[in-house]
């Protein structure tokens, strides 16, 4: 880190910002979106709808939409998945969350596949004893949700985007507090930029892998910068890993859809 980039700052003074978002997948543009009028900034190493896992995802977005399935059992069946290590609480809040987060995506123009009269077509994957699946031609959800927030956060005049850097660390106050980040671009300069709020959005950390599905960004750069604030971080043996990624000798590796094995496809290794 340059020494002229100050790492502790005073908390008085004028802010860049009132809200910064470090990161802009899925989760820093829907909370852009969900800030107004807030006004925001989100910052993008790439230009916006590329360099985030969110972009790649295939199969689609799972929520209990049919008119059979509840909140309680999609809990339920996530918590029977994770074999003692799910949090009761975290998984009823998300299976509960997880309807009208699809509504607000549909709202925001993600054309889902539809059945003939008309309801969102779901399709059956894992260990889901519904179908909760909610996806975008096939296995495109990823692109087509993107496109639709890429496009809403173009047209949302309460967000600022700055594209092309990242954030390597986080500046704190004399109470250290989180007050801002401190960035490089794309040539190496660094700079700063303070906010009342920060929050980190910069997804996983499975790019870190030597081969994975992931995009090469997703390597758990909030996470370090967190740690080095002094935040307590859990979970970290929690890493997304695809077992369908086909082994060609790239990296990162195609996926093949978990799509296919919902719709009753067997998977065949070299072996047979
Ligand atoms: C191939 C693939 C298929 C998937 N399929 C599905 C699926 O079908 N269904 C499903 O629910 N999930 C799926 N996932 C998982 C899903 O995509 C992720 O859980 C989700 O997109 C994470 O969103 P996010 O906004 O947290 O992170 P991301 O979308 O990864 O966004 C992170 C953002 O932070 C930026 N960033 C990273 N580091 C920095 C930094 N230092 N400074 C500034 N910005 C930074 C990145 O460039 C990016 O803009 C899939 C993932 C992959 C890779």
């Amino acid at each position: 880190m340059s020494a002229s980039i100050p790492q502790t700052l005073t908390a008085s003074g004028p802010v860049d910002d009132d809200v910064l978002i470090v990161g802009a997948g899925l989760a820093g543009l829907f909370l852009a979106l969900q800030l107004a009028p807030r006004p925001c900034t989100v910052i993008s190493p790439a230009p916006l709808g590329q360099a985030a896992s969110s972009a790649w995802a295939q199969g689609g977005l799972a929520a209990a939409m049919h008119p059979l399935d509840s909140p309680e059992q999609h809990a339920a069946d996530t918590v029977a998945a994770g074999a003692g290590l799910v949090d009761p609480i975290i998984a009823r809040l998300i299976a509960e969350e997880g309807p009208a987060r699809v509504r607000d995506l549909v709202a925001l123009g993600v054309p889902f596949d539809r059945t003939p009269d008309g309801a969102l077509a779901l399709s059956l994957e894992a260990a889901h004893s519904h179908p909760r699946v909610a996806r975008v031609a096939g296995d495109l959800a990823g692109k087509a949700i993107m496109d639709a927030l890429v496009s809403a956060v173009a047209a949302a005049p309460h967000i600022t985007v700055i594209e092309g850097v990242r954030a390597t660390g986080l500046m704190q106050d004399a109470n250290l507090q989180v007050a801002g980040v401190i960035l490089r671009d794309v040539s190496g300069t660094l700079s700063t930029r303070t906010a009342r709020e920060t929050v980190l959005c910069t997804g996983g950390s499975g790019g870190l892998f030597q081969v994975t599905t992931n995009p090469p960004e997703a390597r758990g750069d909030a996470v370090a910068m967190a740690w080095e604030a002094g935040a307590l971080i859990a979970d970290l043996e929690f890493v997304q890993f695809h077992p369908t990624a086909i082994d060609i000798g790239r990296d990162p590796a195609p996926l093949a859809t978990e799509a296919l094995r919902g719709e009753g496809a067997t998977l065949h290794n070299r072996d047979g």
